[in-house]
Parts: C-alpha cells; sequence; structure tokens
C-alpha cells in the first residue's frame, strides 16, 4: 500500500507545486493522475521515488516513509519502483535485450560490456517479459529500429525486470497514436493485475484515464480536486 499524507513541495524558486496532498493506493490498481499542465502531477511521481525532494509530510509504501530514508537504504527501496517514462528513454544503439536488462542495474548510463556478466536466470526472466509484451521477435534489434508503441512495450518490460512493487509511469502515451496508446494502456493495467502491482499513472488524456485507470486523482494548483472511481468521473466536465 501507497499512504501519501500532506505532502507538500516548495521548489527553491518559491513555487509551490503540492500544497498538502493526501492519497492511499492499494495493491492490484492502476491510480491515474490527471489535471492541467502544471498540477503538480510529475511533481507527485517525483516525489514517491524522490528524484524530487519534498519539503514535508511523508510518503509511506509498503509500511516505509521514504521521505526519512539515507542514500544507501533509498538506492536499495528504489530497486522495488519501476519507473515508465514518456520518451522511453531507451539507449538507441543498445538491442532491444541490453535495454531491459539495463533495468536490473537500476539506472541507464551504464557500460554495455557489463550486461555479458548477468546471470542466465536474469536473461531468460528478460526474455519471458520481452514474450508477454509481444517483443519475442524483436530481442536482437536496436532499439531505434522500433516503432513508438515498441519501444515503450521495451520500457515496460526494462520496469519490471527487477519485479517492483510499485509501478511510476509519466504520461506513458504522450508521443503514441491514440490506437498504440490503448495498447499500451491495456498492456499496463493486465500487467499490474498479473503481478498484483500498486501504479501510479501520470496522463492529461482523461478518456484513457477513465477507461483504464480502476481509481482518479485530479490535480489543479497543487491540490486534490477529485479522487473516486473512474465510473464516478464526468469526462464531459
Ligand atoms: P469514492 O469512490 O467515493 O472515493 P471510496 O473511497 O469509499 O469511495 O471507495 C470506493 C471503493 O474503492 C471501495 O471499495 C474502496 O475499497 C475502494 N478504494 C478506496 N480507495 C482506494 C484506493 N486508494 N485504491 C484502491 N481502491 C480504493
Ligand atoms: P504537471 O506534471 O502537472 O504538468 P509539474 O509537477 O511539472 O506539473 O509542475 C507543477 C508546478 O511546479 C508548475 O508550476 C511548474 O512550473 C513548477 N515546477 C516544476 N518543476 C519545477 C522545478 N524544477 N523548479 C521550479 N518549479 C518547478
Amino acid at each position: 500500500m501507497v499512504e501519501i499524507k500532506e505532502l507538500v513541495k516548495r521548489y527553491p524558486s518559491g513555487q509551490e507545486a503540492l500544497k498538502s496532498v493526501s492519497l492511499t493506493l492499494k495493491e492490484n490498481t492502476v491510480m491515474a493522475l490527471i489535471g492541467p499542465s502544471g498540477a503538480g502531477k510529475s511533481t507527485l511521481i517525483r516525489c514517491i521515488n524522490r528524484l524530487v525532494e519534498p519539503t514535508s509530510g511523508s510518503i509511506m509504501i509498503n509500511g516505509v516513509n521514504v521521505c526519512d530514508l539515507g542514500k544507501k537504504e533509498l538506492r536499495l527501496r528504489r530497486r522495488k519502483i519501476g519507473m515508465i517514462f514518456q520518451e522511453y528513454a531507451l539507449v538507441d544503439r543498445l538491442t532491444v535485450m541490453e535495454n531491459v536488462l539495463s533495468g536490473q542495474l537500476g539506472y541507464v548510463g551504464f557500460w554495455p560490456s557489463t550486461l555479458r556478466r548477468f546471470p542466465q536466470e536474469v536473461v531468460t526472466q528478460a526474455y519471458t517479459l520481452l514474450e508477454r509484451v509481444g517483443l519475442s521477435d524483436f530481442v536482437d534489434n536496436r532499439a531505434d529500429q522500433l516503432s513508438g508503441g515498441q519501444r515503450q512495450r521495451v520500457g515496460i518490460a526494462r520496469a519490471l525486470i527487477q519485479n517492483p512493487e510499485l509501478l511510476l509511469v509519466d504520461e506513458p502515451t504522450a508521443s503514441l497514436d491514440p490506437k498504440t496508446s490503448r495498447q499500451v494502456m491495456r498492456l499496463i493495467v493486465e500487467l499490474v493485475q498479473e503481478r498484483n502491482l500498486q501504479c501510479i499513472i501520470n496522463i492529461h488524456d482523461v478518456v484513457l484515464a477513465k477507461q483504464f485507470a480502476q481509481r482518479i486523482v485530479g490535480l489543479q494548483d497543487g491540490r486534490i480536486v477529485f479522487e473516486g472511481q473512474s465510473a464516478d468521473l464526468d469526462v464531459n466536465v
């Protein structure tokens, strides 16, 4: 379970991006963060893995307050948080397989030769994941030979290789056409359920959010203005 209490983020510029945000997320659930540009969605996602340092408040993930963690503990904790990015953040000159394995290292800027030292079980797991996301025919292709939808599937497999408990997804469909967007969203929702994950998706497309997420949180000007089941969200407002 993720429990966020009275989270405040004030940037050094003085901008208050989050003004006392509290929310709870359970297992097996996709929560969509919606709201206009500048509402604080990215800031909230980034506070959860402390890419952005919260000013005050608490973020409990399965009983651990990530705001209290020192550097080393934070690094270990981040392994249990999978990130999927808008622009995929793949390494173009590496293969699909190498990109997925890079998720096991927990960071992107690594030296490719380290990939050869991966245990066979990790490589097998990567194959299984690539099969699951429909890319088994592309394992040895370079990442820059893939379509946008395929690249996002690699991003999904990379986020899942370290068996995270929580998946943070930042605008996964921003660079995709509507049909591919729906396929990617469906895949994420299926994987969250198959693997009993908790998932927060930052998404500006309200229709997609309503169609695929179970819970919706609407942010505006750093505050929660809507929280509920997606069925309760009126997309015509
Ligand atoms: P509302 O939709 O009006 O906010 P509730 O918060 O009572 O109503 O939630 C309705 C249902 O959603 C309940 O079955 C509850 O268990 C479930 N639920 C509530 N909060 C969450 C959450 N953060 N994640 C997943 N399910 C939730
Ligand atoms: P969203 O993801 O909903 O578009 P953001 O979290 O990116 O919103 O931004 C929320 C507010 O915080 C905006 O007013 C934005 O300008 C400001 N902001 C975001 N990042 C920074 C930063 N690094 N420094 C100062 N202000 C920032």
